[in-house]
């Protein structure tokens, strides 16, 4: 069984929560990179959520990243404007 390429694994790593090695990861890269696991000793779970900001959200954001959609650039702030 060979893998022809790598977009994904699983593997037990220790519980964030109750620290023992008990707490599983699935992770794949396509289409995007999300993680999902969980602890079966304790219960713990995780898992990458995905979702879409509104608009006003994602107008506040830019501003405060200081990202500029129309160049695609972050554009701190080098003088005044405003
Ligand atoms: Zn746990």
């Amino acid at each position: 069984m060979g893998k022809a390429r790598m977009v994904g694994y699983n593997k037990i790593s220790s519980c964030p929560q109750c620290e023992e090695k008990t707490f599983r990861t699935y992770f794949k890269s396509e289409p995007h990179n999300q993680e999902r696991g969980y602890c079966l000793n304790c219960g713990f779970k995780s898992k990458t959520v995905e979702g879409k900001l509104t608009k006003a959200e994602l107008a506040g954001l830019r501003k405060s990243e200081c990202y500029n959609p129309r160049t695609k650039k972050f554009e701190f702030d080098s003088g005044k404007k405003d």
